[in-house]
């Protein structure tokens, strides 16, 4: 296993060769794709074929949001494996552990070679080549400097900046540095246009997600004298509005801003008495040491997990990690 917190000389070189000598690719990333894990996959699928259109590659991706659905080669998102055979190179993007890939994961475990690139701190560096730079914003910025700029086209660079700009919170979370600001820079010097990307995938919202929204910010409530926020939404509400997961994005981002509020939480029902929690803090929690707590993880001000229960007790029983954290902040 090669596995590096630094992207080298050697591993980039390794990189393109296990991309070269193979012949049937698997790209992929985590359940419930986010924009970053999105521009991630296509951004990759689209400079391995401009490299080499003959080249037989499967992108294993759940279905994606429809907003990010002008991407080029978005249409080749399959949850089918081609073949019996297993894969000979299998990339997984984005993922902090091969959980992360959720039905995929066998094919991952199966092939003959296989490649991670991501930024979670808390990734142990799985796969027989490993990228794992926490420092970077985004899985994206990675892929940027592995990739060789003058082969980059513009349809790859849109994918990166989109990863980008959305694990960015665009451009203000504490990831974005000088480089980040740099590689946007590049990119757009390729063609890529930043307001089409930004309102179309990040501000632009329909009808519907506004109403859920709204409806989400007027039933949220105050704990800890306003320092946590949280809100939820059911399963029968997601029915009656027809709205699926990816309708709610936005939603704790609009919790975390409010006036005084330290940590976020936004819980909608998966599955009957199963909750998705996002986790997101201001300056002073680390929500992945807190997700952690429940089988989840991500990074220090944006993290999430699956919890069984009611809303009642699963916020009851969260907040006391979040409540531990301020007070240890307090008395620092
Ligand atoms: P979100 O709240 O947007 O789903 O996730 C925020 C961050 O936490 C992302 O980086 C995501 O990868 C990570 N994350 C969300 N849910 C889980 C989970 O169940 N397990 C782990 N390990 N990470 C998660
Ligand atoms: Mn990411």
């Amino acid at each position: 296993m090669t596995s590096s917190k630094k992207i080298t000389r050697q591993t980039v070189s390794l990189f393109h060769k296990k991309i070269k000598e193979a012949k049937r690719i698997a790209i992929s990333g985590h359940m419930n794709p986010d924009g970053d894990c999105v521009g991630a996959c296509l951004g990759l699928y689209t400079y391995i074929l401009d490299l080499d259109g003959e080249k037989q590659v499967d992108l294993l991706l759940e279905p994606i949001s429809e907003k990010f659905l002008f991407l080029k080669y978005a249409e080749k998102i399959t949850q089918e494996k081609t073949g019996e055979e297993p894969y000979d190179l299998y990339i997984a993007l984005d993922c902090s552990d091969t959980g992360r890939l959720g039905d995929f994961r066998q094919y991952f475990e199966e092939a003959a070679s296989t490649i991670c690139v991501d930024h979670h701190i808390s990734n142990q560096g799985f796969g027989d080549l490993t990228f794992v730079i926490p420092d970077a914003s985004s899985t994206c910025e990675i892929l940027y400097d592995i990739f060789e700029e003058k082969k980059m086209s513009f349809d790859t660079a849109q994918c990166l900046y989109l990863g980008i700009v959305h694990d960015t919170g665009v451009f203000k979370h504490s990831n974005t540095t000088r480089r980040v600001m740099e590689i946007a820079g590049a990119l757009i010097e390729k063609g890529v246009r930043p307001d089409f990307i930004i309102d179309e995938t990040f501000y632009k919202k329909t009808y519907i997600q506004n109403q859920i929204l709204g409806r989400a910010l007027m039933e949220s409530i105050l704990l800890l004298d306003g320092k946590i926020i949280f809100s939820a939404i059911k399963k029968k509400d997601m029915d009656f509005y027809g709205v699926d997961s990816q309708d709610l994005d936005g939603i704790i981002d609009q919790l975390r801003v409010t006036a005084g509020v330290e940590c976020a939480l936004f819980l909608y029902e998966k599955a009957e008495g199963q909750f998705k929690v996002s986790l997101r803090s201001n300056d002073k929690v680390d929500v992945r040491k807190v997700a952690e707590n429940f089988g989840g993880g991500g990074h220090v001000r944006a993290a999430g997990c699956t919890v069984e229960g009611n809303v009642r007790d699963i916020v009851n029983n969260i907040t006391p990690f979040i409540e531990q954290q301020l007070i240890q902040e307090e008395n620092v």
